[in-house]
C-alpha cells in the first residue's frame, strides 16, 4: 500500500539534486513531497507529516540551521542534513541544533540510502517506545540492563569512562554524534573543547573492541565532525 510506504520531506533549491533523488526514492518505495525554500519546507512538514525530513542547508529564505531549530521546536523526526564542501561548521551546528546525520555533497545513492534506512530505524524504534536493552552489531553486543560488552561471545572490561563513551554511542547508533555533544554527555558542559579526551578513549575502545582498530567497523570516525557507531 502507497499509504503506508515511508514519506520523506525533500527541503533543496537545487532542481538538479531533486531531479536526481526523485527517481532514486521512488525506485526504493519511498513517497517524496518537495520543498524549494525553508518556509515551504516547514509548512510541508507541519501539514504532512513526514518520516524522514532531507535538508538543504543553503535555502533562499532561511537558512537550513533555522529550518532545524524550528523543527525542533516541534517535532523529533530525523533529519538529514546536505552540506556543500566548505560548509563544515555549518554541518557541526546543524548536528549540535538537532538534525541526525549529514551527507556531504556530492553523495552517493548507497550512502544517501544507508542514511535514509538508519534514519526510519531511529524514528519506528523511537515510535515504539522501546529502549533497546541489548544492542548489537556484527560480533559486538552491549548490555545496557546487564552492563555487558562483548565480542564475538567473548566479554570485554571497560573502564566507567570507556563505558559511559560506547553506552552514549549505543543510545544514538547510527546517527553522528558530535565531538561536543559526546564530551558534554560524558564530561560534562565545561569539557566541551577537550577533543583529545575523546581521541583518547576512542583509540583505547577500539584496542578492546575492534578486530582491527586502524581500520575499525564499528566505531567510525566522522572527520572533523565526531564518531558514529555503525549500525549494519
Ligand atoms: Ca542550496
Amino acid at each position: 500500500m502507497p499509504g503506508d510506504a515511508p514519506l520523506i520531506l525533500l527541503i533543496e533549491d537545487d532542481p538538479q539534486i531533486r531531479r536526481f533523488l526523485r527517481p532514486t526514492l521512488a525506485a526504493q518505495g519511498y513517497r517524496l513531497v518537495e520543498a524549494t525554500t525553508g518556509n515551504e519546507g516547514l509548512t510541508q512538514a507541519a501539514t504532512q507529516p513526514p518520516d524522514v525530513v532531507i535538508l538543504d542547508l543553503g535555502l533562499p529564505d532561511i537558512d537550513g540551521l533555522e529550518v532545524t531549530r524550528r523543527l525542533r521546536d516541534w517535532t523529533a523526526v530525523p533529519i538529514v542534513v546536505l552540506s556543500a564542501r566548505g560548509q563544515e561548521r555549518d554541518k557541526v551546528a546543524a548536528l549540535d541544533l538537532g538534525a541526525d546525520d549529514y551527507l556531504t555533497k556530492p553523495f552517493g545513492v548507497p550512502e544517501l540510502l544507508a542514511r535514509l534506512r538508519a534514519a526510519l530505524r531511529r524514528s519506528a524504534a523511537r515510535a515504539a517506545r522501546e529502549p533497546e536493552a541489548v544492542f548489537a552489531v556484527g560480533d559486538l553486543r552491549v548490555d545496557l540492563s546487564a552492563r555487558l560488552v562483548s565480542v564475538a561471545g567473548a566479554e570485554v572490561h571497560l573502564t566507567p569512562t570507556e563505558y559511559r563513551v560506547l553506552t552514549t554511542l549505543v543510545r544514538h547508533a547510527g546517527k553522528v554524534a558530535t565531538h561536543s555533544f559526546l564530551l558534554k554527555e560524558v564530561w560534562g558542559p565545561p569539557h566541551v573543547q577537550e577533543t583529545h579526551y575523546l581521541r583518547v578513549f576512542m583509540a583505547g575502545l577500539r584496542r578492546k573492541l575492534e578486530k582491527d582498530p586502524a581500520q575499525p567497523r564499528y566505531l567510525l570516525t566522522e572527520q572533523g565532525v565526531g564518531y558514529r557507531l555503525a549500525v549494519e
